[in-house]
Formats: C-alpha cells, structure tokens, sequence
C-alpha cells in the first residue's frame, strides 16, 4: 500500500501538473470507485478548475472550483498517472511510451480529461481504493471523521507529542501502533519496519517498556526515514508508480523491510520476518533484541 511518501509524492506532482486546469471531460469506467452516479460525477466536475492538492495521512483531497472536492484513497494498488497526449515531448523515448500505453487498460476506472488532450488515469488492479466527490464542508467533515493522528513531518508534531500519545497506548506494541493512523498519520508495514530497525527496537516491544532514548531515537528514525523516502520519490514494493508511472527510488535504500534471510546491514546476523497484527515484520534479533 502506498505510504505517506508515495502518496506525497503523487501530491507534489500532481500540483505540478495538474493545479489551474480545467476538467474538460470525464469518463466513470467503474461505477464503484467514485461515491455518486456518474451522471452526478461529470454534472458536477466537467468545466470545473483545479485549484490545489493536498495530503492528509494517505488521502488526496483535489480542491477544485464551485467548492468541490474529490478524496482519493489508493488503498492497496490504485495508481494516479498523467498522461501526455500520445508522442508529445516524448521524441525517441519509445519505452516510456509504451509503458503509459500499458497503463491504460482494463484496470483504468477512471479518466479526467483536460485541455490539449492530456489526461489523469485512475488505475487499481484490485479496486480497493476510491473517489469521493464531496462539497467543501462534507469533505472537512469526513476528514475529522477518520481521527487522523498527527502529521509526522508537521512542525507540530514534536517529541513531546509523541510521548502523549505513546503513553496513552503504552500496552501496544510498538510497530502495530505506528501504523495506527490515529497514533500517527501516513506510516505503513513498510516504514514502520524501517523506523524500528534505525531505532534498534525490537517492533514487539511495548510502549511502555521503551526507554527515554530509544523513544527518541524512534521519533528521530520516523521524520528522517520519511525525509529521505521522500527525497527518493518513495517504494514500489507492489505496484505503487508515480504519476509519470515510475517506479520510486527509495528501495535500495530500505534496510530491513523485505530482506529476510539476508544479513543486517549493522551487524551481519539473518533478518528476521515474523507476523505481527497479521502483517509481515522485518527485524534484526540481534540489534533488536
Ligand atoms: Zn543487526
């Protein structure tokens, strides 16, 4: 599932790309996706002008004009990808080409078209995601609704935050609950993984058993490991692509997650995997005993 650096890197290129067009048509190819008819979809949209993108956790809210807003959650495998008219700006770039080509397909559900023929592509192989189409206020409301914890890369989440919030979980284990998003917005199985292996912290420890400095050394492990994801546009481990349908460049960079059998990056013992809340944990067991 894309985490908080994939869906913030879609958030930053689709700002690039797609702020101050006009929606000039819509096709609704899966009636599921999007939360009204599509009938209602396009009245509502068509003509309508984006105006920003935003993140919360790992949702996308479009804020468009005549005070419409669409939430994008792509769950487990939705894509969001740009494309260009076909061979525009892509003299001799063949294997770009025809893997956009390749993106459009059966597993497009839904299709906003803007001027000059280029277009945004909602892809999702296993159609968990969606779109919600939802006037300003219902959009704020719906937000507030999901009691999202804090934001980790906001200046207002500080160290201090950090410890409430551990403190009124202190029975929980620690990787199942960075991966509340009532405790923390935006982490997932990926780099809840990597924050505990910087953190050299075992991810079945309680929060009450963790010490001042390994709390730190958490917290710490969280803004620079989503930094840095960020920086590199993020993980495929499945099949998140950017909008430009690339893959993200974080995955050589990833120390635990995924590296079973293989040795520690710190120490040369076997990465552990074991599971946890029902989703795979990638440890160390010797430096996070
Ligand atoms: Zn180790």
């Amino acid at each position: 599932m894309p985490e908080l650096p994939e869906v913030e890197t879609i958030k930053r290129e689709l700002k690039n790309k797609i702020c101050g067009r006009k929606i000039k048509d819509i096709e609704v190819r899966l009636r599921k996706i999007v939360n009204v008819t599509p009938q209602e979809f396009k009245k509502r949209l068509i003509g309508k002008q984006i105006l920003d993108v935003k993140r919360r956790a790992k949702l996308l809210m479009i804020e468009l004009s005549g005070d419409e807003r669409l939430l994008i959650h792509l769950k487990l495998t939705g894509q969001l990808i740009y494309e260009r008219p076909r061979g525009a700006s892509l003299r001799g770039r063949q294997e770009i080409r025809d893997k956009k080509q390749e993106m459009r397909g059966k597993h497009t559900h839904v299709i906003f078209y803007f001027e000059k023929g280029k277009m945004l592509l909602y892809n999702d192989l296993r159609q968990f995601g969606y779109i919600k189409l939802l006037k300003r206020d219902e959009a704020l409301r719906v937000i507030e609704k999901m009691k999202f914890g804090p934001e980790p890369l906001d200046k207002k989440f500080t160290l201090e935050i950090f410890k409430e919030g551990l403190f009124k979980k202190a029975r929980q284990k620690i990787k199942p609950l960075l991966m509340d998003q009532s405790f923390l917005a935006g982490l997932g199985n990926v780099y809840a993984s990597e924050v505990c292996f910087y953190a050299e912290v075992n991810p079945q420890r309680t929060g009450s058993s963790l010490k001042d400095g390994e709390i730190g050394k958490i917290y710490e492990g969280i803004k620079e490991i989503l930094q840095e994801a960020i920086k590199y546009k993020g993980s495929s481990v499945d099949t998140y692509l950017d909008i430009y349908g690339r893959k993200g460049g974080y995955m050589p960079h990833l120390k635990v997650y995924g590296r079973e059998g293989k040795k520690c990056l710190r120490c040369g013992v076997k990465i552990k995997v074991i599971k946890l809340g029902g989703r795979s944990t990638y440890f160390c067991p010797k430096c996070q005993e």
